[in-house]
């Protein structure tokens, strides 16, 4: 797939067939009312496939086709170790579909179908793969009651788990709640992002083929104000776990508080900082990773690195750097593996980024880039660009843009900016780079985020809890952190005659 060229992903993508119903309680359906959406390829403006419009009445079905299965224990009592091998198959299966994967994401969102291929759809695979792994090696406690009294405490499933996901990592938004939440024993209601539903139904009929019982994963698409609130709303939900923007989050936590008090996780917003200090030794790879951790997925990422606080006696010097990669960052066809940036999720986004944009080239130093392009005279395009000496109170250095955006600012000692880099009402995540250990150590302890990447950017793995601080939200995926979220914690006490 790798050696794959423009024609042969074409060739694939007008190959493809989509799946465009509803996924509740082991079928592909309608929704209840017959409505359809147009799932749009922003790439190009046409339509893929019309997809079930779902709302309240399919958000029940699937909710108590959930319950059903939760309470009959077909997937909540299975022994962990059957359990994991159904995991383990789906994993398998999502390696043995990875093309089909990747272009489901890529031609629904616009992003490069090789970053899709090499990113996207083997990370869901590996995650579907390392909780399975986790299921039947993860033990409970017994506290030291002493004799006569034998107290246990286990984590027990919650029930049914909604998750609703945004549209930048389709499939691994959908994977990271759902793989953590049916290893924990859940059954599974997803509502996928309007904008890109289709790898999750996708993943759903791969769910069924691996074993996993009819009604314990289902797959609902719609709109946020119609099906995600009536999850977010639903009393026989046990916990929703959301990541997308902090306003919705926001709304989630109001539902759960109007409803039966469900759990509520929020991973939000991002605007996050990467500090560059003079003291850092080798400034290309910083501007190789600082160019990434804005230009990668259109810059549509959660903690993408959009304000570049930089020592002010290698600014100009390193702002000199980005220009040349910046340049180097055109979009293209995402089909096309010579590509080198996809398309902006839609026209809305497209529209807002360049909103931000127009408002910085009369308030800020454009250095490149801003404007919005089209490839082969389509889509949703928007140049790699880059703003100097953003002041730090302006909103191109304060709001999410979720683009390919970057505010430069300068800083003069350590203490200011890290000051600045705090003052935000978010805290995902932050970078810094210096090749004085004492200084990483330092300004990784001050900096408020979820995740401190130090000489690079965006660390992330399976391993370790992703999530953030302050108004990023609080919930936590991937690591074993991730599975306490589905799970509630149960004493069982015991009198016995010692
Ligand atoms: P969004 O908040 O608009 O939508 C996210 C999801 O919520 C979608 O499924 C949408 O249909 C649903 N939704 C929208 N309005 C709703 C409502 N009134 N009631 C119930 N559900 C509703 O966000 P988006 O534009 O899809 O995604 C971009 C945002 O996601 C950015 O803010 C980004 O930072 C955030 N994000 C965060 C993380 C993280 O882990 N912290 C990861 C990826 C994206
Ligand atoms: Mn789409």
């Amino acid at each position: 797939m790798l050696d794959y060229t423009y024609e042969d992903w074409k060739s694939r993508a007008d190959a493809l067939s989509f799946r465009g119903q509803a996924f509740i309680n082991g079928k592909f359906v309608d929704a209840a009312s017959g409505k359809t959406f147009d799932s749009i390829n922003p790439a190009t403006g046409g339509v893929l496939t019309a997809v079930a419009e779902c709302d309240e009445e399919d958000i029940n079905r699937a909710v108590a086709a959930g319950r059903t299965a939760f309470e009959g224990g077909r997937w909540s009592r299975m022994a962990p170790g059957d359990r994991k091998a159904v995991m383990l198959k789906l994993a398998d299966l999502i390696r043995d579909n990875l093309e089909e994967m990747a272009l489901l994401d890529s031609l629904d969102m616009g992003k490069l179908v090789t970053d899709a291929a090499t990113i996207d759809a083997p990370g869901s695979a590996h995650f579907f793969q390392w909780y399975a792994e986790a299921i039947d090696k993860v033990y409970d406690e017994v506290a030291p009651t002493g004799p006569g009294d034998l107290a246990l405490v286990s984590r027990v499933p919650l029930g049914v788990v909604g998750a609703v996901t945004p549209w930048n990592f389709p499939l691994d938004m959908a994977t990271w709640k759902a793989a953590a939440a049916l290893a924990a024993g859940n059954s599974v209601v997803l509502k996928p992002a309007e904008q890109s539903p289709l790898s999750a139904l996708r993943l759903a009929e791969l769910a069924a083929e691996a074993g996993i019982p009819e009604g314990v994963f289902n797959v609902v698409p719609g709109f946020g104000v119609t099906a995600g609130k009536a999850l977010g709303l639903h009393m026989d939900v046990d916990c929703l776990a959301f990541t997308g923007s902090t306003a919705i989050g926001k709304m989630f936590m109001q539902y759960a508080g109007q409803s039966n008090l469900k759990q509520v996780w929020p991973e939000t917003g991002g605007k996050s900082p990467n500090l560059v200090f003079a003291d850092c030794e080798d400034l290309d790879a910083a501007a190789d990773m600082a160019a990434f951790g804005i230009f990668f997925n259109q810059g549509e990422v959660c903690s993408a690195n959009s304000r570049l606080y930089v020592e002010r006696s290698i600014k100009d010097a390193f702002v000199e750097k980005l220009i040349a990669r910046a340049q180097a960052t055109q979009p293209g066809d995402p089909l096309n593996p010579a590509s080198k940036m996809g398309a902006i999720v839609d026209e809305k986004q497209t529209q807002g980024i360049m909103r931000f944009v127009e408002q910085g080239k009369t308030s800020a130093n454009l250095v490149i880039g801003g404007e919005r392009v089209t490839v082969d005279g389509k889509g949703c395009f928007v140049q790699p660009t880059i703003f100097d000496d953003v002041a730090h109170d302006n909103p191109l250095a304060r709001d999410e843009i979720f683009g390919p955006v970057l505010s430069v600012i300068p800083f003069d000692t350590e203490e200011q900016a890290v000051t600045m880099a705090n003052d935000s009402i978010y805290g995902l995540a932050a970078s810094v780079w210096t090749d004085n250990l004492s200084r990483a150590c330092r300004v990784s302890d001050k900096l408020m985020a979820g995740t401190v990447s130090v000489n690079t950017v965006d660390a992330l793995s399976a391993m370790t809890p992703f999530g953030g601080m302050k108004q990023s939200g609080f919930g936590r995926d991937l690591s074993l952190h991730s599975l306490e979220k589905y799970t509630a914690l149960k004493t069982t006490w015991i009198k016995y005659k010692a």
